[in-house]
């Protein structure tokens, strides 16, 4: 028998109650994206925002108050375009460009170098980009039934139009980061560009959550010391990866996106992480990434010691500005999450997805329909996303 909602999500308790994908994708009015969109202080969402609002003086002061300090480093290429690879010197990589080199430690004076890595040895820094998905439902229920916390990196007009299921992500105890707002390489941006990208993410994650972030992951990996300047302004570390799963390219084969999880605990096994720990890019994307990462999760959570939203992996127990929000130091979380035994692998409750049997070999994954990840895609245009 099925029994599904389909009325329209009020709040967020509403909106994670619903089990059909479909319906977890209908729009819904939310009053304070009406009050800003009204106002003329609001970004459109999935375009690029490459002027900040006239309405929005805030926003203007603020950028005011950095842009003469930002170095004076040119953008890479136009928005839409090719990034300007070909007339960069690679070799001296002075503006610590990721793009190109994977450079993560800034040349520029004052700046952190990016997080690639977490410092707990044997411990995947576990994460999602490009959430809130719309239909994350199942995921979001999958990974609560295992009681694991994730860090999510939040796109900004995701956030604005799927307010709620951004909601989900602060109840579940995830932690969220910025993505920014329209998923674009951001070395493109002008200053004032760049700057909106992340200074209305971050405003519509304080508004839909009421915290507001302090890390950022580039879409693509696109940083350069430019970049990570007008992030640090707004508050933000750079989260960046050395592991990727490729899950996000939809032209691979789904053997070769698993050969990319087996390469990381490969990796493990022989040795990698003994002193540093490892993060690798997975995503909340489709139902592909999400139902490859319910299903990979089983084999992480046996193989690592430690598999922890990157705040905790960093001991950094206030993620957000406000201080109202608390994360567990790694101490702490380790003791609450013992690693799984093969023994109670199965331990996640009626969820009933556990234990590796999600996924068969062949291409998609066959799950019984009440246990079913059914998701869809969320409405993320046509570009490649990373
Ligand atoms: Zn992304």
């Amino acid at each position: 028998m099925h029994f599904r909602s389909t009325l329209v999500p009020t709040d967020e308790a509403s909106e994670a109650a619903i089990q059909d994908p479909a319906t977890e994708c209908i729009n819904y009015y939310w009053p304070a994206l009406g009050n800003a969109n009204a106002t003329g202080t609001w970004p459109i969402v999935w375009l690029p925002v490459t002027q900040i609002p006239a309405n929005d003086t805030v926003a203007q002061q603020k950028f005011a108050s950095m842009n003469a300090t930002i170095p004076n480093i040119a953008p890479k290429g136009p928005l839409g375009g090719s990034l300007m690879t070909a007339t960069y010197d690679v070799s001296a990589d002075p503006d610590c460009w990721w793009s190109v080199t994977q450079c993560t430690t800034p040349k520029l004076q004052g700046l952190s170098a990016d997080i690639a890595s977490v410092p707990e040895p044997r411990t995947l820094g576990y994460g999602f980009d490009d959430g809130p998905n719309c239909s994350h439902n199942a995921f979001y229920d999958y990974l609560t039934a295992q009681n694991q916390k994730a860090t999510m990196f939040y796109i900004g007009s995701s956030v604005s139009i799927w307010p709620y299921q951004a909601q989900r992500a602060v109840t579940d105890g995830h932690e969220i980061c910025v993505h920014t707002w329209s998923h674009r390489n951001m070395t493109m941006f002008s200053n004032e560009g760049a700057f909106a990208e992340l200074y209305y993410t971050l405003e519509a994650i304080k508004l839909a959550t009421g915290f507001t972030p302090q890390c950022w992951r580039p879409p693509f990996g696109d940083v350069d010391d430019r970049i990570r300047y007008i992030a640090s302004q707004l508050g933000l570390e750079t989260i960046i990866w050395k592991y990727d799963s490729f899950d996000y390219v939809t032209s691979l084969p789904e053997t070769t996106i698993q050969g990319n999880y087996d390469y990381l605990i490969s990796n493990l096994t022989a040795g990698t992480f003994d002193t540093v720990g490892a993060i690798m890019l997975t995503h909340e994307l489709t139902n592909f990434t999400m139902q490859l990462a319910v299903h990979n999760y089983p084999m992480l959570a046996a193989a690592f010691d430690h598999l922890v939203p990157i705040s905790v992996a960093m001991n950094k127990t206030q993620p957000y500005v406000e201080s109202n929000f608390t994360m567990q130091s790694f101490a702490d979380y380790a003791a609450g999450h013992p690693k799984p035994s093969a023994s109670n692998s199965s331990s996640g409750g009626s969820n009933g997805t556990t234990g590796g049997s999600v996924a068969g070999s062949s291409a998609g994954v066959t799950v019984q329909p009440h246990n079913a990840v059914v998701l869809v895609l969320a409405l993320l245009g046509t570009a490649c996303y990373l």
